[in-house]
């Protein structure tokens, strides 16, 4: 798949990658996620199916202190 930065020339290709982002006002760290990341430019893009998932897991961790999660398909 062909990198959605202007001027970047990369391809995406699928990868494991951890992954932060801020969930009700906590820094939560994603380990094992995957996504198609640009080699050349980092640029990242998680399919449909990954993004819900992700919002799933991420309530779910909302309820406990946890903040580092292990994405666990199925
Ligand atoms: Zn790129």
């Amino acid at each position: 798949m062909k990198c959605n930065t202007p001027d970047c020339l990369g391809s995406h290709a699928p990868r494991e990658i951890s992954h932060q982002v801020i969930y009700r006002e906590r820094t939560v760290i994603i380990h094992g996620l995957p996504a198609d990341v640009c080699p050349d430019c980092g640029d990242m893009v998680l399919t449909e199916e990954t993004t819900i998932h992700l919002d799933g897991l991420l309530k779910a961790t909302a309820r406990s202190k946890s903040t580092v999660l292990t994405y666990e398909c199925g």
